[in-house]
């Protein structure tokens, strides 16, 4: 990969000289530059871009200190990395591969996400669900919004929401509709239909997150059909360990058999699928645990059967792990990659996330609180009586004291029939403020590359060079290019410390 790369850096290094051409001849006398400048200057590219393969948040700054390349000729790196597959590949399968995905969909592609939880009962208790908890005695009991008093968001405020969202997208931003939980969202149909169906009307794609158990019911099914993405949390193929992940033993009659009853239920899906939505991806959402490791393969096989579209697999977002466990889980996954490689599931799409488990990366060190009123400018959470929270733990119930108090202390305004979703991001009632530590990791990345842009913003580097926004390969910065020609980039070597500021 090494040696791919350098070349690739090297052919767009020529390309970057061509396009920066016809500008010389409007009066600026070029310098052409010599092949040992151009091996150099690959060396030096080279490392600022295993710096962020290690450090994607890193900001231009500190990355100028350690390499020695000055803000003009780092603009350039930025730029032939940016332009550059094989680099943006390299990102991509490092273990950061999660940071390079939330950067590429909320800020390249500018992708706006609101995430509806419309659900406010559930008929399952999973082991990992923060909405469940587990007494001394092992029963588990699921915390609902029950004591939260307020009016559901109605049909008439969901279409005011739509839209503020059509506003949103007509600046120039990709929408992206999610319903989750918070709890169940098939408990509550008919508000997943309202949304659905609006979505559809404006061609915003939508992901329903559902545990499938309730699409017995195929007035249920019809509805979920209607969304783009039907994402199913499964996390074993074993009847009893399901039991034991989703229940406790004090089992829902309905639910004897709920392993049984779910695949039904997808079969039926799949099969409804064909027929009224051929576009709707259906797959599994899964959770790797420490009781579910050694069944990871069986499940893949399970998910072939079943002829769904692919399957997630993640970590426990809130849970650590001694080192043994976490080995054990490791070996587990990668036997799982070698499975998921095999011709036989070519049809399947199986992804393993990469920040797999709370003590890694994106969890160490990092002190401070989140801007909430920034981070909301990316994605959004809607409680059924329309709190909107910046974080995912801030939508949940809130009948007993979560990460740090209650619902209300996450929100930063309600949607109701006088407020509309511009209104709250345009006037927040508060800023909460949120410490880093309590985000989910996708958060956490939102929040460090929203401060990493920020950071070079600030410096001087603007955004066409960002190293990770492709979409820009075309957009050069002429001031800063004409360096491509005249600069040395080993200043500190060969020019005894001469360093070029903009
Ligand atoms: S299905 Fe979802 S909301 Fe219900 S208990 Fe499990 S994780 Fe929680």
């Amino acid at each position: 990969m090494e040696q791919a790369l350098k070349q690739d850096l090297y052919q767009e290094f020529i390309k970057m000289e061509k396009d920066v051409h016809p500008i010389w001849s409007l009066g600026v006398n070029p310098i052409p530059s010599k092949t040992e400048l151009k091996q150099a200057w690959i060396e030096k590219v080279f490392s600022v871009c295993n710096l962020l393969k290690r450090h994607p948040y890193m900001s231009g700054r500190s990355i100028s200190e350690k390499t020695g390349l000055n803000k003009r000729q780092l603009a350039v790196a930025y730029k032939m990395i940016q332009r550059s597959n094989v680099s943006q590949d390299y990102f991509k399968s490092s273990k950061n591969r999660d940071y390079f995905n939330v950067v590429n969909h909320y800020f390249n592609y500018q992708l706006y996400t609101i995430v509806f939880f419309v659900g406010t009962n559930c008929p399952s208790r999973c082991l990992y669900c923060p909405n469940v908890k587990v007494d001394k005695n092992g029963r588990r009991r699921l915390i609902t919004y029950n004591s939260l008093k307020g009016k559901k968001l109605s049909e008439k405020t969901l279409n005011r929401i739509f839209s503020d969202l059509t506003e949103i997208k007509d600046k120039g931003n990709n929408i992206l509709v999610k319903i989750s939980g918070g709890l169940e969202p098939l408990t509550n149909a008919k508000t997943m239909k309202i949304i659905i169906d609006l979505a559809s009307q404006l061609g915003i794609r939508v992901k329903l997150f559902t545990n499938g158990l309730l699409f017995k019911d195929s007035g249920k099914r019809n509805i979920a059909l209607a969304a783009s993405d039907v994402r199913i949390s499964l996390s074993t193929s074993d009847e009893k360990q399901y039991q034991n992940i989703c229940f406790s033993d004090r089992v829902n009659p309905k639910f004897k058999h709920a392993l049984s009853l779910l695949k039904e239920n997808i079969k039926k899906l799949v099969r409804e699928r064909n027929d009224l939505n051929p576009k709707c991806q259906i797959g599994f959402n899964t959770i790797v645990l420490p009781e579910n490791h050694l069944q990871l393969v069986s499940l893949l096989e399970l998910a072939r059967e079943l002829g769904i579209d692919y399957v997630d697999l993640k970590p426990d977002y809130f849970s650590n792990y001694d080192t043994v466990t976490r080995i054990a889980m490791e070996n587990s996954i990668q036997k799982a990659q070698m499975v998921a490689s095999h011709e036989s599931y070519q049809n399947l799409y199986v992804n393993f996330t990469g920040s797999l488990f709370r003590n890694d990366l994106f969890w160490q060190s990092w002190p401070g609180i989140c801007d909430a009123i920034r981070q909301s400018e990316f994605k959004l959470f809607i409680t059924p009586f329309g709190h909107c929270s910046p974080v995912h733990y801030g939508a949940f119930p809130s009948s007993e004291a979560s990460f740090q108090g209650k619902l209300p202390n996450y929100s930063i305004g309600e949607i109701n029939d006088a407020q509309s979703l511009l209104d709250v991001l345009r006037h927040p009632f508060q800023l909460p403020k949120i410490d880093l530590k309590k985000l989910n990791p996708f958060e956490l990345m939102l929040h460090l590359e929203i401060t990493r842009e920020e950071d070079d913003k600030a410096w001087g580097l603007p955004i066409s060079v960002s190293p990770y926004h492709t979409r820009l390969r075309k957009d050069i910065p002429l001031d800063f290019f004409l360096i491509l020609t005249e600069s040395d980039p080993c200043p500190q070597e060969s020019a005894r410390g001469k360093r070029e500021e903009v």
